[in-house]
């Protein structure tokens, strides 16, 4: 049996137009997952950062913390050699227990220094949480946002690929078995794209130059020709 050839270039054009739509949709679908993920990581390095500031803010708190303990207990010290200084019987006791209330007292203003600074840091720390925590809520209702979006596109996608997939079956029944699956496999191949016009007298899909013999086979278009280079079927644009 021959094989009009025009008439299945006809019909392959037209099924690579559905093809194409049918690889665009396919690559909505595959890419959704990828595209989630990238939010993802990025909305979890935002809150690395919130944990990380939050985590400072803590230590700072605890420092200033163990330093008040540190000084209420020294002054606590103090209190009790000065009243030890009001029962002692020599001068020699005396000056010892004030040898001892004055290195307190030296301590205690260091550690009301440390103190004041430290407060002056959980201040700054706890502004940054603050900046950071709006700047997690802002990313986090985007991201969200944005996978609703992404969610929304795939479902169309996967529901016209359904469609497309409909009417490429009924499409593919018109074709000569041979001719599709030769189609098919560049199709395959060349992600998507297996069908070219050929433009002057170039390939269309790797622009490499075609013999004068075989354009005028295409023009004649009575065997199926693909392009040496690219394996692309090559057809006349009328
Ligand atoms: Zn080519």
């Amino acid at each position: 049996m021959m094989v009009d050839v025009k008439a299945q270039l006809v019909k392959l054009v037209e099924l690579h137009k559905l093809d194409a739509q049918i690889y665009a949709r396919r690559r909505v679908v595959e890419e959704h997952p990828r595209r989630v993920e990238v939010l993802r990581k990025t909305l979890q390095g935002v809150r690395a950062n919130l944990t990380m500031l939050e985590e400072r803010l803590k230590q700072l708190q605890m420092e200033r913390k163990e330093k008040e303990m540190d000084l209420s207990g020294k002054e606590e010290n103090v209190r009790k050699y000065q009243g030890q200084q009001m029962q002692v019987k020599s001068n020699k006791e005396y000056s010892a227990l004030q040898t001892e209330i004055d290195g307190l007292k030296a301590d205690n203003s260091m550690l009301e220094e440390e103190i004041l600074h430290l407060f002056d840091e959980i201040d700054r720390a706890a502004a940054r949480v603050a900046e950071e925590r709006q700047r997690f809520a802002q990313e986090e209702k985007r991201v969200q946002g944005e996978e609703l979006v992404l969610g929304e596109e795939r479902k169309t996608a996967e529901a016209e690929l359904t469609q497309l997939n409909e009417k490429r079956k009924q499409m593919v029944p018109s074709l000569d078995p041979l001719v599709l699956k030769n189609y098919e496999r560049v199709l395959a191949n060349r992600a998507g794209s297996a069908l070219v016009p050929i433009q002057g007298d170039a390939c269309g899909g790797c622009h490499t130059h075609l013999p004068p013999q075989v354009i005028n086979e295409l023009k004649r278009s009575r065997e199926i020709i693909a392009c040496e280079r690219c394996s692309r079927i090559l057809y006349c644009e009328e």
